[in-house]
């Protein structure tokens, strides 16, 4: 069934302490509702979260992995560590590792089956810089970041995993894509997939919307036929912000 989720990526946000008194305090205010409810810590916040999230809708998430199974890969951490220590989603392919780090679709593809395969659902993330929507190649780069990205699947893991459209111009400038934006773009990406996998696949599929989404633009954005969530960044660090995003559905 098609979930309805709000993921929260505190990127690079937050002590230990810090980030253990958010989820608490999410934990608290979360109720079992029909959301799914993500936290996306940093690496090292999550076996000391995963102790503290105890609803049944709230879900643990890390923010990358490796693309290499194990091994010598000096300060890298295994889609299977992360498993191990109690998240169940993982976060491929934000634009901020794609440009600041370089990850390439093919690295991000490795990626994504290494999470598979460790039992972690893998958050898609695609998106187009500004210059690209200016030049009108938008659903060009994304049907291809998804295309080479993810498309490779067999149709039994892609059911598993969950795509967020994310335009590389609204992440954390407080400008979002307008609701008619993000559907345009949130129809495009299902019917790609249902070209490829079918449509009972495609229908299943949550895509979540990214991009200075927050509690007063929430309700519009979610209200599209086709966005199934959010992934939120800056709203994602205050309970009440993160909350008030998650109550908008
Ligand atoms: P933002 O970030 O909500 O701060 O714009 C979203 C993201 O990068 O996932």
């Amino acid at each position: 069934m098609r979930k309805k989720i709000v993921a929260g990526n505190w990127k690079m946000n937050k002590n230990l302490p810090e980030g253990i008194e958010l989820a608490k305090t999410i934990n608290r205010q979360v109720e079992d509702t029909k959301v799914v409810v993500i936290l996306c810590t940093p690496f090292i916040h999550l076996a000391d979260v995963a102790r503290v999230i105890s609803k049944d809708s709230l879900f643990l998430g890390a923010q990358n992995c490796a693309s290499e199974a194990s091994g010598a890969y000096t300060g890298e951490v295994s889609a299977e560590m992360i498993r191990s220590a109690g998240a169940e989603y993982v976060i491929v392919g934000h634009s901020e590792r794609r440009s600041y780090y370089k990850e390439s679709d093919e690295i991000l593809n490795k990626k994504v089956k290494l999470a598979l395969a460790n039992n972690l659902i893998p958050i898609f993330c695609c998106g187009e810089v500004l210059a690209e929507r200016q030049t009108g190649k938008h659903i060009q780069v994304v049907k291809s970041q998804i295309e080479k990205g993810v498309f490779d699947l067999s149709a039994d893991d892609f059911s598993k995993i969950v795509i967020a459209y994310e335009p590389v111009w609204a992440i954390g400038t407080g400008i979002n894509a307008t609701a008619e934006q993000a559907q345009e773009m949130h129809k495009v990406i299902r019917d790609s997939v249902a070209e490829k996998f079918g449509s009972s696949i495609a229908g299943q599929t949550s895509i979540l919307y990214g991009g200075s989404c927050k509690p007063s633009n929430a309700r519009e954005l979610f209200a599209n036929p086709d966005v199934d969530g959010g992934l939120i960044g800056g709203a994602s660090l205050t309970a009440a912000d993160f909350m008030g995003i998650v109550n908008a559905f």
